[in-house]
Formats: structure tokens, C-alpha cells, sequence
């Protein structure tokens, strides 16, 4: 199929068109480098010795989205375009909304002008918000807690109705659990711009001595050894769902949410004793309050995901940190070094 990848420069993004390319399928990316470099680019056509074609510009731009449609004809639609940091979307929240929300509306826009029908979405496990059971089902009420959540859901309920309004349209709604690791080549993987704000670049800086030491967020949660549980995800298996979320789309209509992540859970303390394992040295630690709106435990059922798409997650704790760490003390700098 032909491909439009809405931020494929970025983290995930670039990750999936190497899978994508390596299914056969035709890339081409739209990215407005916010939160990326154009050197992603020329390493993903190194590695995969294909074809990428690009336009810089951004999703809201209207004009630019039918530049692209005209240019490339895309058969489908993978959404990564947007702002994904939790803090920063309560301090600007319309600039979340317009960017998560605006951006998927302008693009369905464009998709219905060059009659193009099937999208997969960039959604998040944060759209359920503090959980009434575990693991969470997408049967699991939604109620997100952040901004960023909130803008999530709101693109997901966008889709939906497209989707059924649509004749032949699909929406598959894909809600990650927590993406880490990097690619085997130790070419791509994540290169946050500003201080990391999540787990696993944090303790990548400290391993590669960027930083002096992880601050733990709490200790008092009701988990085994009182530190938050999370769901991680190899970002490679994640990429791996989009190409199976491209197969189901092409024979499916409507909307459809599927939860990606592995089924298992680790704690921040796992999470630094398999670093440890992976870099051969201690990755000094110090406690601190709670992080405001975090939840101690998460944890998706991915039966759906399994049984529909065809899709389970292969890699498990010691590929997320031993990928990351390969691709962090060879690129110390990320895309800079
Ligand atoms: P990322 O920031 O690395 O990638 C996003 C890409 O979109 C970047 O290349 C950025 O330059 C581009 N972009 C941002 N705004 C744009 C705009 N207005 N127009 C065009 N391009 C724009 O993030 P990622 O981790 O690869 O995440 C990709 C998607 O997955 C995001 O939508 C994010 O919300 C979602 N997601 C990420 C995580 C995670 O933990 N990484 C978890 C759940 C969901
Ligand atoms: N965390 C931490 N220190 C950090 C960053 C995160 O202790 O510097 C904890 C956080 O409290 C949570 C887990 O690590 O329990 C995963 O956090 P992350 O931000 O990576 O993902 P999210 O909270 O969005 O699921």
C-alpha cells in the first residue's frame, strides 16, 4: 500500500517505516521537525535502502496536507503527528488541542478530498485514566486525566464518527502502553530534545553520564516494592502493530480500539535493575514525592489485539534495555552525535 506517516521522523514514527518498507509497502512522511531531525530521514533510507518520500510542513496546514494527497496518493493514513508530553499540556492547553484534535480533523479533511478511507491513530493507554479494574480492556471506561489524554480521546471520538459516517472508512485506534528500546542497529531510537520526562531516556542519560542520577517518583504506591508499575512496549513490536493494524484496516470499516502493549508490568525498580543488567554498571537513584497525576499501576489486556490483528508483542524487558542502551552509548548526544 501506499503510506502517508504523519510525524515519521519521530521516535515512533520512524521505527514503523522501516517495517512498513520492509513489508513492501510505499512510505512517504510529513513532519514539521517540532520534535525531530531531518537526519532521521537519511538514516531510515540507510538502513532500509528504500525510498522515503518527504514534505516538511505541518498537519494543520491544509494546503500542504492537499500538496501531499495530490503528490502521493496515499492508499491509508498512519497519524503520529503531535505533542505528547503530559506536563507541558496543562500549561498550554489549546496548543494540545490544536495540534492533537486540529491536526487529525484537518487531515480526515484532506483524506475525504482525495477520497483516501483508512487511518490508524496514534492514541494512548492514558485515555482510561485511573483504573477500575486491571488489566485494562478497551471495554475499560475512559476518563483521562491530562490535557494530552483528553486531546487523545477527543481525535478518537473525531475518528469514530468519521469512520461511521464514512462509507468503506476505517479508524483503528491504537492505544499504546509505554514505548521504549530502540532499533537492533543502534541507528534510530528515542532522542528527547529537553530533559526527559519519561522513565526509560532518563535512566539512559544516566547510564551514559548525561545526568547524575534518577529521581524515583515515590515509593509508597500499593505495588510490590512501592514504585509505579508500567506496561513497556518494545518499540519495535509497536511498529510491528501499525503493519498489522495496515492489513486489518484494508478489509474493515468503522472504528476500532486495540490496546498495544505486552500484558506485563514492571516497576521503576525493575525497570533500573534490567538497565543495570544491560550497562554493566549502577545507575545511582533518589527518591522523591509522588509525581503529581500519576497512577501506581497500568497494565493492558491485549487479547484483542492478538486474536484481530494478528499482532503479540515478542521482545521482552532485557531487548528494551539493552536495544536502548546500545543506541544510547553509541549516538550519546542522539541525532547530534
Ligand atoms: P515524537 O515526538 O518522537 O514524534 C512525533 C512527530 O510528529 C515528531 O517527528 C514531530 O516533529 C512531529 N510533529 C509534531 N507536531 C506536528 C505537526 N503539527 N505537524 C507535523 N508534524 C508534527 O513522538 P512519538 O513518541 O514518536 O509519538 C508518536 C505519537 O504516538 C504521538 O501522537 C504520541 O502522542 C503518541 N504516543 C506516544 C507515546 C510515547 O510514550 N512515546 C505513548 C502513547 C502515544
Ligand atoms: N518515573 C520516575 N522517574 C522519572 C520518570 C518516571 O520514577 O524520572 C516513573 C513514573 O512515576 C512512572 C514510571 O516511571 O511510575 C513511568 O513513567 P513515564 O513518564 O515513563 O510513563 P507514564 O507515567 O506516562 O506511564
Amino acid at each position: 500500500m501506499r503510506v502517508l506517516v504523519t510525524g515519521g521522523a519521530g521516535y515512533i514514527g520512524s521505527h514503523t517505516l522501516l517495517e512498513l518498507m520492509a513489508q513492501g509497502h510505499e512510505v512517504c512522511v510529513l513532519d514539521n521537525y517540532s520534535n525531530a531531525t531531518p537526519e532521521v530521514l537519511n538514516r531510515v533510507r540507510s538502513l532500509s535502502n528504500g525510498t522515503v518520500t518527504d514534505f516538511t510542513g505541518d498537519v494543520r496546514d491544509p494546503a500542504m496536507l492537499d500538496e501531499v494527497m495530490q503528490n502521493f496518493r496515499p492508499d491509508a493514513v498512519i497519524h503520529f503527528a503531535g505533542l505528547k508530553a503530559v506536563g507541558e499540556s496543562e500549561e498550554k492547553p489549546l496548543v494540545y488541542y490544536d495540534v492533537n484534535v486540529g491536526g487529525t480533523l484537518a487531515l480526515l479533511h484532506a483524506m475525504d478530498r482525495v477520497n483516501c478511507r483508512k487511518i490508524i491513530f496514534s492514541s494512548s493507554a492514558t485515555v482510561y485514566g485511573e483504573p477500575v479494574y486491571l488489566p485494562y480492556d478497551e471495554a475499560h471506561p475512559t476518563a483521562p486525566m491530562s490535557v494530552y489524554g483528553q486531546s487523545k480521546l477527543m481525535a478518537e471520538n473525531i475518528l469514530t464518527n468519521w469512520a461511521k459516517a464514512t462509507p468503506d472508512a476505517s479508524s483503528v485506534l491504537l492505544r499504546y502502553f509505554n514505548p521504549v528500546g530502540a532499533h537492533h542497529s543502534s541507528r534510530i531510537g528515542e532522542d528527547p530534545k529537553d530533559i526527559p520526562n519519561n522513565l526509560m531516556p532518563f535512566i539512559a542519560q544516566v547510564a551514559v553520564g548525561k545526568r547524575d542520577a534518577l529521581t524515583v517518583f515515590g515509593d509508597d504506591y500499593d505495588t510490590p516494592d512501592g514504585t509505579g508499575l508500567r506496561d513497556y512496549i518494545h518499540v519495535v513490536d509497536l511498529a510491528r502493530a501499525h503493519v498489522a493494524a495496515l492489513n486489518y484496516a484494508e478489509n474493515a470499516t468503522g472504528a476500532r480500539p486495540f490496546n498495544i502493549g505486552t500484558g506485563q508490568s514492571y516497576s521503576v525498580r525493575d525497570m533500573v535493575a534490567a538497565f543495570e543488567r544491560a550497562c554493566g554498571h549502577t545507575i545511582p537513584t533518589k527518591l522523591a514525592p509522588r509525581r503529581a497525576g500519576d497512577i501506581a499501576a497500568m497494565q493492558a489486556d491485549a487479547t484483542r489485539a492478538s486474536q484481530e490483528l494478528g499482532w503479540n508483542a515478542e521482545h521482552g524487558l532485557d531487548d528494551m534495555t539493552a536495544s536502548t542502551w546500545a543506541w544510547q552509548s553509541a549516538n550519546p548526544n542522539g541525532y547530534d552525535s
